[in-house]
């Protein structure tokens, strides 16, 4: 029988708006702690609640509870989302996961932001399409900060002449870098990662091609958050701890991540 990540996730389904509404105000408050630990004004910390494998019904009760953007992984699914919510017309989307080149006139079309590009030949895709769409869109470049083979995004060391080769596509606008930690529960090793993004975005920034600008680091999620603000995340991607546990694991994401836990009504004893 397949395991069932809800029966041991520490985050409960939210189902109503005011599971939803409890839920942001919860993570905000975390959010806004460790602002105040790490002497960071909390109006520099964007959250950005992910929504991925959440059904188009309960987007609409995050909706009425407040948000006005959402994160996807998938690009389908971001794309029917968009279509089948085009009624909330100030609902933007932001594209977070890893797009191949055929994919990119959707995003040109619906997507706000997109958090994951690390090749010169998707922000090339995106560009042309944005030039076709009279649009441009707010990019983020992601960097594999914890060395694993599994992660997409760039090395820290081609993320220099990446931004050079971006400086042609004039429908990008960089904002920043965007990475995604080490699957652990050894925070030392977490925080590493989130300090290696910070170290990359500063060094970077003093001499950033003309056009580029490197305020941004997304970095953290429902797992780690506190601690990628306290190493300087000005944009937190989380959706678990709003939405509740998702039912697919995390290797069905991101291929090289641990699968979920058995649920100990299925353990054989
Ligand atoms: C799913 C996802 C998140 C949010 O993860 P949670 O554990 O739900 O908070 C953040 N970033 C990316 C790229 C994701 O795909």
């Amino acid at each position: 029988m397949a395991s069932d990540p809800t029966l041991t996730s520490p985050y409960p389904p939210a189902a109503t708006v005011a599971q939803i509404r409890a839920n942001l105000a919860s993570v905000r408050q975390r959010i806004d702690d460790a602002c105040s630990r790490s002497g960071r004004d909390p109006a520099t910390v964007r959250l950005l609640p992910v929504s991925k494998t959440v059904a188009v019904e309960r987007l609409r009760l995050a909706y009425a509870a407040g948000c006005r953007e959402l994160g996807e992984n998938k690009v389908q699914e971001a794309r029917h989302k968009h279509q089948t919510l085009a009624d909330l017309t100030d609902l933007r989307w932001s594209v977070i996961g890893h797009l191949q080149t055929n994919k990119a006139r959707y995003v040109a079309r619906f997507a706000s932001e997109f958090q994951a590009l690390d090749s010169v030949r998707v922000a090339e895709a995106l560009d042309r399409r944005l030039q076709k769409e009279g649009r441009a869109l707010d990019v983020m470049v992601q960097v594999n900060t914890s060395d694993e083979d599994s992660k997409y995004g760039l090395a820290p060391n081609q993320v220099a002449p990446f931004l050079k080769a971006l400086t042609p596509f004039s429908c990008l606008r960089v904002r920043g870098l965007m990475t995604l930690a080490l699957w652990s529960s050894d925070t030392d090793r977490v925080r590493a990662c989130f300090a290696r993004l910070r170290q990359l975005r500063d060094r970077l920034r003093q001499n950033a091609p003309d056009g580029i600008e490197l305020t941004q680091l997304s970095m953290g999620m429902s797992g780690d958050f506190e601690t990628a603000i306290e190493e300087g995340a000005t944009v937190v991607r989380v959706g678990q701890a709003i939405f509740g546990a998702r039912p697919l694991p995390d290797s069905h994401y991101w291929p090289g991540a641990a699968p979920s836990p058995t649920p100990q009504s299925e353990q054989t004893p």
